[in-house]
């Protein structure tokens, strides 16, 4: 099969990995920088063009789309999928779970354990949405940041107005979210692949830091989920259309709650935390599940 792998880098870890994975199965594999990917979207002819030739001949492209770039990235993505090109996370899915609220709303409705979760845009709520979450502590997060950048603690309800304050004065987008003191600075990822939890880890803050992101100096270690925490993970990649995902959980005491479900997980930390080749079960599910034409949406949905 041709392989496409969407990224802006092809020495970053996911990517290697994924080549490398491509090549040692048969396969060939090009990765193509989505961000210098140009189209012609009026054509009846829907083509992809990258450094002047017109890409053609994929089975099946898998996209890493970083956060800063969802908007263009998506849109090559639903390009691909116009040309009935697979991709293992379809465009429609990879832009629902980019939006925290709308990944959230969804979640919610279909009755999936979430932190208690608020969100106005007037400032004159923010005592009530304070209330509404059961007040202080609570954590205050930007809809735009990652890697736990914008993501505050504030521990009583004066420092959660300044926060508040200041991220309405900088017109950002915020939602304030109950704090899950009982889960002491770490939270799970769960790796699905396929409707299974094919890795799991959990990653703890560093001393003192009750953000657990790797990039802020937390460890990461092998982790045995319940049954529970498994078809918590399932179910929320299922409800956003995600086949490959990084579903991100807290240990409450009302069970596990979602935070996030991430569309493009990092291949480095479970890797080596788990030991398992993530990358080459993505070119297994690929070999499985690629046809020409199979694309649920045909990037109109
Ligand atoms: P990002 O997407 O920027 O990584 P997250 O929402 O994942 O932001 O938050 C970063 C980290 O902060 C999480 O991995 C978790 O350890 C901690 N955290 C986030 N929300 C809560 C919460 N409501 N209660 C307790 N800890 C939290």
């Amino acid at each position: 099969m041709k392989i496409g792998i969407l990224s802006t880098s092809k020495s970053l870890y996911s990517t290697k990995r994924l080549v490398e994975a491509c090549v040692k199965k048969g396969h060939e594999a090009q990765v193509i920088n989505h961000k210098r990917c140009y189209m012609n979207i009026a054509s009846h002819n829907p083509s992809v063009h990258y450094n002047g030739i017109v890409l053609s001949g994929f089975d099946a492209i898998i996209p890493r789309i970083g956060a800063s770039v969802t908007f263009y990235g998506a849109a090559v993505v639903r390009q691909f999928e116009m040309m009935g090109v697979y991709s293992v996370n379809e465009s429609v899915a990879i832009t629902r779970s980019r939006d925290k609220l709308r990944a959230l709303q969804l979640l919610a409705r279909k009755g999936i354990g979430l932190p208690v979760t608020g969100y106005a845009n007037s400032p004159g709520d923010t005592a009530d949405l304070l209330e509404l979450v059961n007040g202080a502590p609570v954590v205050i997060k930007l809809l735009e940041g990652t890697q736990g950048v914008g993501v505050v603690l504030a521990e009583t309800r004066q420092a959660a107005e300044s926060v508040i304050e200041a991220f309405r004065g900088l017109n950002a987008n915020f939602l304030v979210q109950e704090f899950v003191k009982e889960a002491g600075g770490a939270d799970i990822r769960c790796f699905v692949i396929g409707g299974k939890v094919v890795a799991a880890m959990k990653r703890q803050g560093r001393e003192g830091e009750f953000r657990s992101n790797l990039h802020r100096g937390g460890s990461a270690e092998l982790v045995k989920l319940t049954p529970e925490e498994r078809s918590t993970a399932v179910r929320a990649s299922k409800i956003l259309g995600l086949n490959v995902a990084g579903v991100d959980l807290l240990r409450s005491n009302h069970g596990p709650v979602v935070m996030e479900v991430n569309s493009s997980p990092g291949l480095e930390g479970i890797e080596t935390a788990t030991g398992r080749d993530v990358a080459g079960m993505i070119v297994e599910f690929i070999e499985k599940n690629a046809r020409p034409g199979k694309t649920r949406t045909r990037g109109t949905g």
